[in-house]
């Protein structure tokens, strides 16, 4: 059973995101802005620590449930860690604005998809290229979706498709994930889209 946050959690969080991690990005504000206006289904986020967090769900620091729209915490301090708040949100994204279902078959290429776009934002953030891959072909991929902003079109989008899902490939291979690969990078696409 999850615990969920007391009120001065709660407002401490919805400060901290307003003022802190989606101050510094207009994407996050406007896909959250998209979260908040969604009436079918709803959206109701909220976040809550869960006690047998860490036998559960080992070395993750948090998780989103979708089934209950609550993100899970492995410890109330998480809630003020940008990287984990940043890769929760894009999984919110996944789930509540992309409508993808998490299930074991395509949970590799989410979390790929959630990778990919947390290092794109806090580029956008830094200034300086974060690349949790160190290839040249998912630096580019990266550098590719950051430098995008405003200059969208059908042209665009379909060669930077090309270059993730290649990158994915690969990584994939890499890693042994070889499941059948039906998976739409929805929250892509609802990056994409934003501009
Ligand atoms: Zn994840």
């Amino acid at each position: 059973m999850a615990l969920n946050l007391s009120y001065n959690q709660y407002w401490f969080l919805i400060k901290t995101a307003n003022e802190g991690l989606f101050y510094k990005n207009s994407i996050l504000r406007k896909l959250g802005y998209q979260l908040a206006q969604k009436k079918r289904p709803i959206v109701r986020l909220k976040f809550a620590t869960y006690p047998d967090f860490e036998k559960d769900f080992p070395g993750r620091d948090a998780i989103y449930d979708a089934s209950s729209q609550t993100v899970l915490l492995k410890k109330e301090e998480n809630i003020f860690s940008d990287r984990i708040i940043l890769h929760e949100f894009w999984h919110v994204v996944q789930c509540e604005l992309a409508g993808i279902k998490m299930t074991d078959k395509n949970e590799a290429h989410m979390e790929f998809e959630v990778m990919v776009l947390c290092d794109v934002i806090q580029t956008m953030i830094t200034g300086n290229v974060v690349t949790s891959i160190k290839t040249y072909t998912y630096m580019s991929l990266v550098s590719r979706l950051v430098n995008l902003s405003g200059h969208i079109d059908p042209g665009v989008e379909s060669q930077v498709l090309a270059d993730y899902n290649e990158v994915y490939e690969n990584w994939a291979r890499e890693n042994s994930f070889s499941e059948p690969d039906n998976y739409n990078p929805g929250a892509l696409f609802c990056f994409l889209s934003i501009f």
